[in-house]
Order: structure tokens, then C-alpha cells, then sequence
């Protein structure tokens, strides 16, 4: 039966069965090599989808109360000075609008989600404020409650949409990042120098955009799962259907290949450059591996209704290949597996920073609970990532850094818990030891004597 199946799909698809007009479109797509860094503007369908719509918008009174107010029009375009299109609803013409907040997402012409961040980011800097007044660093809320109010009414407010608008650039993202580090600030009690990386690790909050991944790629795979998924059949059985073309080419070892596709999405998404969609890099990034190992593939756009035989089979085809790799992905697991991925992600990002001073007290990122008064966590957490006032208030101030007054080193944390001679025989006393690390004071459970040693040095109140 297979080889039925076979010799049935070959014959369909070979040269013989090709119509006239496909051929001379084969012969002249063939000589163009497709570039995945091109900002030629393609206008395939264009003139299709403005006459379907007229066409649409003419029947629609059958089914709408005729022109209103709140019909509005918004012409997504690149383009610079391309007009809009003229659009009538029972002969009044549709008003268009440069951005439309939709489900609660104000898109805009350019796609740059720019209107719809800094929208975004005022209404996370209101809210920050309430989480202001709970976070005084002498009789605040407690770090748990804090972060937990944070992530339910701000970073629940970021995440909305951030599958959506997680492609804008990132330089429109950031202004985000600054409501995160804020919150992240507020919560830890963390004074205003602290490493943005401390931060995280301290928190054990990962960054926005490991946020956004994690979001994305579980998106992704929730419409895997889902069967009656809209999106589903369209562009990424298409990404994934190239992925096996890819794997199929690198396996055989075939060293000339030309793909054809019928998805103009696809194809503008491999050769966007800026894509942050992290399925597409995958297939780009294994597409330049092959192409470095010497392998020769082009892409091909054929128009969907150009008469091909065989190309309903390919379709069906790529369909099952398709249900064929998702259908044992249960989402549950492969949300854990998202999870740990991310985490992986965050945690080699965070092995590099060697030089800083949480990380050496701090080096595998986990969830560190702690039992204490808001003032005392406050103080350990500050030491910890080891910017306190006392050592980092000249900052601030733009003055010189302080000294020890008793042997005139530069003031830092590890000098004034290990290093400081002058108080040796008061570090004997509370740590029976005057010679350890930070991490014996620091660690996960802190010393038991450490706020009284701080207070009989008299720097308790200074940091
Ligand atoms: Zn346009
Ligand atoms: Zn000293």
C-alpha cells in the first residue's frame, strides 16, 4: 500500500504533470534567489482583498443597522504617503483612524505598538503608586505579599497582548522594562544603584522579555493543542512544515532543493530580519546551518490558485505532517517544559555575571523565602546585592565613595562584614569565626546573630 501511496504522490508530482503557465512561472521563480534581509515592499493580493472588501462592505447592510459612529477603518501600511483606500457603508465612507484600541490593544498603522506601550506604561506607572504606599522599607508589606500584589495587578496589565505586541522593536519595549525594575525596586526594598540583574535574581522574577518568551512559545504550543485553533493550518503548520523540508534536505543530504510555498506570511516572515517570533529564528538559524554546510535552497512562492495538480495534496500532506509531530503534545507537560527552558535560559545569562555580588552569594536562581520584619529583610536584601546607602549614597550625591575610618579602604559590604580588622573581635563574638565568606552570612537562611552584629557596629540604621 505504501509503495501504491508512493509511486501515486511521485507521478502527481513530477515535471510531467506541470500545466503551461506553471512552468514558465517555475522557470522564471527559479532564477530569482529569495533573500531573507529585503525591504522591497510586495503587493501580491492587494487589489483582491480591497475589491473582496468592497464587495463584503456592499452586502453588509443585510446584516448591520447601516453607517454608524463607531465604524472606523485603519490601513495597516509600511508605506510612507500611500492613501487610504476609499471604503463606503451604504454610501457614507468609512472615517479611518491611525490607531483603534481593539480588545483592549491599540494598534496602530505601522504595527510599531509604540501608542499602545506607552498607553500601557501609564497606566502601570498609576498602579505603581499603590504599590508605593504598601512598600515603606520601615513598616511595609512583606516581600512575598508585595511581589504577589505586583504580579497580579501590574505585570498582569504587561502581559496582555505581550504575545501581540512583544514584536515591537526593542528599543519601545524598554519603556516597560523601566515599570518592572521599579516594581522589582519597590518590593525588594533595593536601593536606586542596584543592578538591574540582582534585581531579577533576587526577586526570582526573570526579566520582561524572558517573560514575554516564555509567554509566547507556551501560546504557541496552547494552539498546537488546540485543535479549532484559528490560527492553527495557517502560518505555523507552514513554519513547521519548512522545518521538516529543512530537517528532510539535511538528513538526505541533498545539496540542491527548491521549496515551494504558497504562503506569502511565510515568506515575508523568514526574510524579516527583526523577527522575535523564536520558531522562526529556529527555522532561519538551521536554514544558514545547512546553507554553511554547502547546501543549496531556494524558496518559491506559487500563487495558491494557479492550477496545480498536486498542490491539494501537498496541502494535505504538510496538514498531517503536521498533526502528525503535535498530536502526542499534551499541553500541560509542554508547559513545563516552556517553564524549565525559560528558566535554563535565565539561569546561563546569569552565570556569566561573575562579577557581580549577589550572583557570588547567589549563584543557582531560585526562590529564597524569608521570615523577617520588613526592615530586616529590607537590610539583608541590600546587603546581599551589596548597594546600601552607606556604601552606594555617593552615587546618588555624585560624590567620592566612603572610606573605613579605621583603615581607610573603600567601604563595601564585604569589607564591613569579613574584611574590616576593627571590629574582628566583635565578628569573633557573633559568628565564632573571623574568617568566612559572604554567602555564611548571606545565604539562603542568614546568620542568626547578623542584625545584631550590624546594630553593635552601629551601621544598622545606615543601610
Ligand atoms: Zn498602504
Ligand atoms: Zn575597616
Amino acid at each position: 500500500m505504501v509503495d501504491v501511496l508512493a509511486e501515486d504522490f511521485a507521478s502527481i508530482c513530477s515535471a510531467s504533470n506541470y500545466t503551461e503557465p506553471f512552468l514558465t512561472h517555475k522557470n522564471h521563480t527559479e532564477r530569482i534567489k529569495l533573500r531573507f534581509q529585503t525591504t522591497k515592499h510586495l503587493s501580491y493580493n492587494i487589489d483582491l482583498t480591497i475589491f473582496e472588501l468592497h464587495t463584503a462592505l456592499s452586502v453588509i447592510k443585510h446584516t448591520s443597522p447601516g453607517p454608524d459612529e463607531k465604524t472606523i477603518g485603519i490601513h495597516f501600511c509600511k508605506r510612507p504617503l500611500h492613501p487610504d483606500p476609499e471604503l463606503f457603508m451604504s454610501g457614507v465612507p468609512i472615517r479611518f483612524q491611525d490607531n483603534y484600541k481593539f480588545l483592549g490593544i491599540v494598534f496602530d498603522t505601522r504595527l510599531t505598538f509604540l501608542p499602545h506601550i506607552a498607553s500601557l506604561r501609564k497606566r502601570c506607572l498609576r498602579s505603581l503608586n499603590s504599590l508605593r504606599t504598601l512598600s515603606n522599607t520601615s513598616w511595609g508589606a512583606d516581600r512575598s505579599c508585595l511581589l504577589r500584589v505586583y504580579r497580579s495587578i501590574i505585570r498582569s496589565m504587561i502581559d496582555y497582548g505581550s504575545v501581540v505586541y512583544g514584536s515591537a522593536r526593542p528599543s519601545y519595549l524598554k519603556l516597560l522594562d523601566y515599570v518592572h525594575h521599579q516594581a522589582l525596586r519597590l518590593c525588594l526594598g533595593a536601593l536606586r544603584t542596584s543592578p538591574i540583574p540582582s534585581l531579577y535574581a533576587e526577586a526570582f522574577e526573570p526579566s520582561l522579555s524572558f517573560r514575554r518568551d516564555k509567554l509566547s512559545l507556551s501560546y504557541y504550543f496552547w494552539i498546537l493543542s488546540n485543535d479549532n485553533h484559528p490560527l492553527r493550518g495557517t502560518l505555523l503548520n507552514e513554519i513547521t512544515a519548512v522545518y521538516f523540508a529543512l530537517k528532510y534536505i539535511d538528513v538526505h543530504e541533498i545539496r540542491k532543493s527548491i521549496l515551494y510555498t504558497d504562503s506569502v506570511s511565510l515568506l515575508e516572515s523568514l526574510r524579516n530580519s527583526s523577527t522575535r517570533n523564536p520558531l522562526i529564528k529556529e527555522v532561519k538559524d538551521f536554514y544558514r546551518h545547512l546553507l554553511s554546510k554547502g547546501a543549496r535552497i531556494l524558496f518559491s512562492w506559487v500563487p495558491s490558485h494557479v492550477g496545480i495538480t498536486g498542490n491539494e495534496l501537498v496541502d494535505k500532506s504538510a496538514k498531517s505532517a503536521t498533526e502528525f509531530v503535535t498530536r502526542p503534545i499534551v499541553y500541560a507537560d509542554v508547559r513545563s517544559a516552556v517553564n524549565q527552558w525559560c528558566h535554563c535560559q535565565w539561569q546561563e545569562k546569569w552565570n556569566m555575571e561573575t562579577n557581580n555580588k549577589l550572583h557570588v552569594i547567589k549563584p543557582v536562581l531560585s526562590h529564597w523565602i524569608t521570615k523577617l520584619n520588613r526592615r530586616c529583610a529590607v537590610v539583608l536584601t541590600r546587603l546581599r546585592i551589596g548597594h546600601t546607602r552607606l556604601t552606594h549614597k555617593y552615587l546618588l550625591f555624585a560624590e567620592s565613595p566612603p572610606t573605613c575610618s579605621h583603615s581607610g579602604d573603600i567601604l563595601t559590604v564585604k569589607h564591613i562584614l569579613t574584611d574590616c580588622v576593627a571590629v574582628n573581635r566583635r565578628r569573633l563574638r557573633y559568628f565564632r569565626s573571623s574568617s568566612f565568606d559572604l554567602s555564611f552570612l548571606l545565604g539562603q537562611i542568614p546568620h542568626f546573630n547578623l542584625f545584631m552584629y550590624l546594630k553593635d557596629i552601629g551601621v544598622f540604621h545606615d543601610i
